[in-house]
């Protein structure tokens, strides 16, 4: 019995629908359709992703504990690594995007990392202004030799990820490839492990996550062992008066006041709702002066093939 669902149609149509796109073979296993009609109307939302790749990343906060703050997600391949990094502040929490970051690539040492780990990096990926001044997050740890330095906003994950990519060979020098650490905050060092798990068939324009764990931490808090010492601050019996203080200072810190809950999990379902990653890039673009004109809704003109159901 073929599966059937509410037809997906951008259009609002109330049928029930059984008609999948054999152009990306079904990939999102929720979109169907009632008719050719109602997939034409859609194909404009539709083809944004529509036998695109989508690569799946997993992200560990380092450092975190009790709970391990972890976000498995997928993204388009197409995003650059600009996007990524609006992704991950969405992901955490979200983050409110107020600080410094970089991501790199960095070669595995038998060392657990910390705060005054050598640095080993084999390629940096900066926003351009950090590319212009050459700021480097711990500048009395150097790396020991030049590394090569990309700006994000024109570097797709493609670029990275796809086998024919131009910076693969740097990234997984032995064919694996090696961990990329997204730092933020140069006070706080927040630093967040994403490890590629793959690539499939796209099923939207957006990230969609499919596993989360452990509340984002609010913003200056110090780091993992300051955040472990928020949530001491508020169910911990043998909290100190310093931890217990922390306690409405992280409230206000949140922007939730009373309903801030360090222990909350976080919910797929929520992160992955219509609309809400959209607004959250919506005001990450605005803050920091980018064009969001093409936000919304695919751009006019230019079409593709013909699609088949
Ligand atoms: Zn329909
Ligand atoms: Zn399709």
């Amino acid at each position: 019995m073929a599966s059937q669902a509410m037809c997906s149609s951008f259009s609002g149509c109330s049928n029930t629908g059984t008609l999948r796109c054999t152009r990306c073979k079904g990939a999102d296993p929720e979109t169907f359709y009632c008719s050719p009609a109602c997939q034409r109307q859609d194909w404009p939302f539709h083809r944004e992703y529509c036998r695109k790749q989508a690569y799946t990343f997993e992200l560990t906060l380092l450092g975190s504990s009790d709970p391990v703050i972890t976000r498995v997600f997928d993204l388009p391949a197409w995003f650059t690594f600009r996007q990524l990094h609006y992704t991950v502040q969405y992901g955490m929490g979200p983050w409110q995007c107020c600080h410094l970051h970089e991501f790199s690539f960095q070669a595995e040492s038998d060392n657990s990392r910390n705060f005054l780990s050598p640095r080993n990096d084999v390629l940096r990926i900066v926003p351009a202004d950090l590319l212009e001044e050459d700021i480097m997050p711990m500048p009395e740890m150097p790396s020991s030799r030049p590394v090569r330095t990309e700006g994000e906003e024109n570097l797709l994950l493609s670029d990275v990820y796809d086998p024919a990519g131009r910076l693969r060979s740097v990234a997984a020098p032995n064919g694996e490839f090696l961990p990329l650490i997204y730092l933020y905050d140069f006070g706080d060092n927040w630093e967040h492990k994403l490890v590629f798990r793959g690539s499939k068939l796209a099923r939207a324009a957006r990230p969609l996550f499919t596993a989360a764990s452990g509340c984002g931490p609010v913003e200056d808090c110090h780091g993992p062992l300051g955040w472990n010492d928020v949530k001491a601050g508020f169910r911990s019996p043998n909290a100190t008066t310093h931890q217990r203080n922390l306690v409405p200072w992280a409230k206000a810190v949140s922007g939730l006041g009373d309903r801030f809950d360090p222990f909350a999990e976080p919910d797929v379902k929520v992160m992955n709702y219509e609309g809400r990653w959209e607004n959250h890039l919506e005001s990450y673009m605005e803050a920091s002066g980018e064009d969001t004109a093409h936000l919304y809704g695919p751009e006019e003109g230019e079409d593709d093939e013909p699609f088949t159901f």
